[in-house]
Order: C-alpha cells, then structure tokens, then sequence
C-alpha cells in the first residue's frame, strides 16, 4: 500500500501531487519518506514525483500533520 495519511485524510501519490500542485497530474510515482522535518511544525515529510504536463517532472513534498508543501522542479 503506498497509501499515507495528510492532514487526516487518505491519499495516494496522484492525490497527493494534486494537493502540492493545486491540479491532478498526468502520472505520479510511489510516496516515499522525505527524511526530513516540516519546517512548520516538525512533522513527517513525504515526497512524491509527478508530471504535471509532459515535459515537466517535480519532485513535491509534503508535511502529513500541516499545509506544509514544496516542490523541486528538475
Ligand atoms: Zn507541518
């Protein structure tokens, strides 16, 4: 299952690339552990890469207990 909670509710990696990016994306990759600390509120972080059109990848990331999120575009 690479189903994880944020801000209390399920999400899968398309979901979660819809609440960084603010719209759905054309593909999304597994959520992995970010390693790293929200710098809001010193919850988990989460990753996700996604492709929010054809010629773009982003790795975007995701606090699971705030609105934290950033995103990385490569
Ligand atoms: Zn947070």
């Amino acid at each position: 299952m690479s189903n994880r909670v944020v801000e209390g509710r399920m999400v899968t990696s398309e979901t979660l690339a819809e609440m960084i990016e603010g719209e759905r994306p054309m593909e999304a990759t597994e959520i992995e552990d970010a390693d790293r600390e929200c710098p809001e509120c010193g919850g988990n972080v989460i990753s996700v890469g996604y492709m929010p059109s054809v010629t773009a990848f982003v790795t975007g990331y995701k606090c699971q207990d705030c609105d934290w999120s950033e995103k990385e575009d490569q």
